[in-house]
């Protein structure tokens, strides 16, 4: 973060507490405002007057009360406002500009059949990017890019600290971005985005902790303690794919150089890599009532159920949200018996546990804009901080 004198932060952060109060209480008055953040009526209708005149808030025509005017409400400029989000998976880049309501404004997508080189994924995303900026009426309305990544990364450096697929090692996107946009710039792991998004105004608003978990080409999970993300003290934190859950003849051995990880049988890449099939064929097989792959998805579900059981144990989250082409593919079949193992494996206090999940994809670029959208109006806390 640049170095701020701390007149210009306080001055910063008084308009962030009033932007965040309006975006996310909106339509509030300037009444309102003045009594939750404690600030006086002046500085208010200073604040809100600034905002106003840069396009980023707006007045709603106010009702007629029976008692004379009511206060005017205040709104977020949200048709004005801008966030381009990207997706890069193992296959294609694909970018979306959305407006600060969610509305998708314009998209493109860029396939590959194998990213080879890290410059080369980065070219690919400066292209989708470039392409949809076009429909911008004026680049000050753009807010930010976000970028959702499947591997390892760190959010707050900008950096993909690995990403086999992706053909990233080590790489410092954030920067290599800054050299071709000149916008605010965000990167984040795809399920620890899914859990910033959900918790905000999704379908974990209503948890304090909680767990997201991801089953699809390979196995990711999200921790959130008390709203914050939790990543641990070198951003691997929520590795559930490797908790070990397989032994004796079941026990393969996983690319993390460990034996029976969760990843090795309970992702598409384990199945692939050590049963020979992929997960829409074990899929059918599975409809078509298959006996060995029946027994097999047994074993999976109750490992992931056991492995979920300790985790509650340890952590005592609140909620559980499921995810990714496993759960969407056979959750019918899975969800309610982990349910069941989940509750009977866990200590009584532990039991309020609630488990639930989507069985429909989001879509990432759209939760990676939504990222922007969130740090536009987030209130930097780290300004008041010593360090
Ligand atoms: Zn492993």
């Amino acid at each position: 973060m640049q170095k701020v004198s701390s007149q210009q932060g306080l001055k910063f952060i008084n308009q962030q507490k009033i932007l965040n109060l309006i975006y996310n209480e909106s339509p509030i008055s300037r009444v309102e405002l003045a009594e939750r953040t404690f600030l006086t009526q002046q500085t208010v209708t200073n604040i809100v007057n600034r905002l106003m005149e840069d396009d980023l808030v707006m007045e709603r025509k106010s009702t007629a009360g029976s008692r004379g005017r009511r206060p005017v409400p205040l709104v977020i400029n949200s048709g004005k406002m801008f966030a381009v989000g990207v997706e890069v998976a193992v296959k294609y880049v694909s970018a979306k500009l959305i407006d600060f309501s969610g509305n998708v404004i314009n998209r493109s997508k860029y396939e590959v059949d194998v990213f080879k080189e890290g410059e080369e994924t980065l070219a690919c995303i400066q292209n989708a990017v470039n392409k949809i900026l076009k429909s911008i009426p004026k680049k000050s309305e753009l807010k930010g890019i976000g970028v959702s990544i499947q591997g390892l990364v760190d959010s707050k450096q900008g950096i993909v600290m690995n990403s086999p697929g992706l053909a990233w090692k080590d790489f410092p996107l954030v920067e290599k971005l800054k050299e071709t946009f000149d916008f605010p710039i965000y990167i984040e792991n795809d399920v620890n985005l899914l859990a910033i998004i959900e918790n905000q105004k999704g379908s974990l608003m209503n948890s304090e902790n909680n767990l997201v978990l991801k089953f699809d080409h390979g196995i990711g999970g999200s921790i959130i303690n008390n709203k914050q993300l939790y990543v641990g003290s070198s951003h691997v934190a929520g590795e559930f794919g490797h908790i070990k859950a397989f032994s004796g003849s079941e026990a393969y051995k996983c690319h993390c150089g460990a034996m029976g990880c969760l990843t090795t049988l309970a992702s598409n890449s384990g199945l692939i890599k050590n049963i020979e099939v992929t997960l829409e064929e074990f899929t059918s097989r599975v409809r078509e009532g298959g006996e060995e792959e029946t027994k097999l998805l047994e074993t999976i579900t109750n490992a992931i159920g056991v492995a979920l059981g300790n985790v509650v144990t340890f952590m005592n989250p609140d909620e559980i949200l499921l995810t990714g082409k496993v759960i969407e593919l056979l959750g019918d079949i899975v969800v309610p018996q982990l349910e069941e193992i989940v509750h009977t494996n866990v200590p009584e206090s532990c039991r309020n546990i609630k488990l639930h999940h989507i069985n429909k994809p989001l879509d990432e670029s759209i939760l990676a804009g939504k990222l922007v959208i969130k740090k536009y109006f987030d209130v930097p806390l780290e300004i008041l901080s010593l360090k």
